[in-house]
């Protein structure tokens, strides 16, 4: 799925490929790839000058060029390499935020999630799979609450998730959403959940009704997270839909789903810098399983597709410093 984003570093890279200094002239021409194939790829047109420049600023005038010895004989590292090293650490400085999960209440206050997104997000689907994550991974013990009112057949179908998973679901018929989510909480306590998580109703796009009822949910019950659910497949309109959450509703992050599919990874890429939002999880595809923690190491170098170029320059730094080190200390006094 990001073959359109690697495309374009792969292109940048060969026309490094005999240089052996980073100039304004041969950078003009490696960056004008990558940016051609970041806008390709949906990448919001001010995170990607961003980026741009940031790697700009760091590659110009590099010239280390030297043949490093590795087991499978000798590998030239020169400005070529560099400039993939460098776009690997702006590409995950975009996405800062690393693995880090949740964070939760101190027992015996209960951690309240509120997921929020349009319809179709998969929200529902998320949050079963993040309830099955918490108590299998974390050993929490869960309650998921079926407040999506507004989509025919959401609460079932959480019902039905919640049983394939053994996790307790609650619900309301002829109930608003507040209702049922104060309701939720109180189940919870009595029950002795330590974790609940509001699957609260979307709609297929923002409305102020939609706004003015989840801004009621999140002021009354001060869930612990509101975790904005976004489709990757949106492309550029997930950062505008982020932002007008984010706005309103002060998020605590996102998750990204659907990037199994043929998403091009503009969404991944953009929606940190441009809200300040972590994404905290990403959807991998419809299983109950499929939930991975949010790791921008792992997403850049597939990004990229040269993490053996990434983990050379690495060690070639490893190195350099040893090198340096030794030298300084021959020639100390
Ligand atoms: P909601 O309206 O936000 O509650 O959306 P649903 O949870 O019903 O999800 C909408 C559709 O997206 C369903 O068909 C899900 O199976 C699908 N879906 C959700 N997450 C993912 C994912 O990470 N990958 C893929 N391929 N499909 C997903």
């Amino acid at each position: 799925m990001l073959e359109t984003l690697s495309k374009g570093f792969r292109a940048a890279k060969n026309r490094l490929a005999a240089q052996t200094e980073l100039t304004e002239a041969n950078l003009k021409e490696a960056l004008r790839e990558v940016r051609i194939s970041l806008l390709e790829a949906d990448v919001e047109l001010g995170v990607a000058e961003t980026f741009l420049a940031r790697v700009q600023e760091k590659a110009l005038g590099q010239t280390v060029s030297t043949l490093l010895k590795t087991g499978k004989g000798a590998t030239k590292v020169g400005p070529a390499e560099q400039f993939i090293r460098i776009c690997n650490d702006e590409l995950e400085a975009l996405m800062r935020f690393d693995g880090e999960g949740l964070e939760f209440e101190t027992a015996p206050a209960i951690t309240g999630i509120m997921l929020i997104g349009l319809q179709g997000a998969g929200k529902t689907t998320t949050a079963a799979k993040l309830a099955r994550f918490l108590e299998q991974e974390q050993g929490r013990k869960v309650l998921l609450v079926a407040a999506d009112t507004q989509r025919p057949g959401a609460i079932e179908q959480l019902q039905t998730l919640g049983e394939r998973i053994d996790v307790p679901v609650f619900s309301l018929p002829e109930s608003n959403p507040l209702e049922i989510c104060k309701r939720g909480r109180d189940h919870a306590r009595k029950i002795k959940r330590d974790v609940v998580i509001y699957d609260t109703a979307g709609r297929l796009s923002i409305d102020e009704e939609l706004m003015a009822e989840l801004e009621h949910i999140k002021t009354d019950l001060n869930p612990k997270h509101a975790i904005l659910v976004i489709d990757a497949m949106i492309g550029q309109n997930s950062v505008q839909t982020a932002k007008t959450f984010h706005e309103r509703l002060g998020l605590s992050g996102s998750i990204l789903t659907k990037l199994d599919g043929d998403a091009r990874g503009g969404a991944a890429l953009s929606i940190t810098e441009a809200t300040g939002v972590p994404i905290r999880f990403v959807g991998m595809g419809e299983g109950v399983d499929k939930l991975e923690v949010f790791r921008a190491e792992g997403l850049a170098s597939r990004i990229l597709g040269f993490g053996d170029v990434v983990s050379l320059m690495k060690d070639f730094e490893k190195v350099s410093d040893v090198e340096k080190s030794r030298r300084g200390r021959q020639t100390s006094p």
